[in-house]
């Protein structure tokens, strides 16, 4: 089987791989995707239901760009 890479759709990074036990025991590998949190009810979001491919910093700086824009719309609505 090959092994595919997949690259970071923000950075252009290769996403690392993770090996994993799954629920049987047998081990697995994963992509360690970052997910998206832009606060609830949006947090957890995974990015590949979005067709992302994001590393963890850039889904972490992207989820903190969503979550500054949030609040200053709250902010402006709340003034
Ligand atoms: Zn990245």
């Amino acid at each position: 089987m090959k092994i595919e890479t997949i690259i970071c759709d923000c950075c252009g990074e290769e996403i690392p791989k993770v090996k994993k036990k799954d629920i049987f025991g047998i081990e697995r590998e994963y992509y360690r995707l970052g997910k998206l949190n832009y606060g609830y009810p949006f947090n957890d979001i995974n990015c590949r239901t979005l067709g992302l491919h994001l590393c963890d910093r850039c889904a972490g700086n992207i989820s903190l760009e969503m979550y500054k824009t949030r609040v200053e719309l709250c902010g402006g609505l709340t003034e």
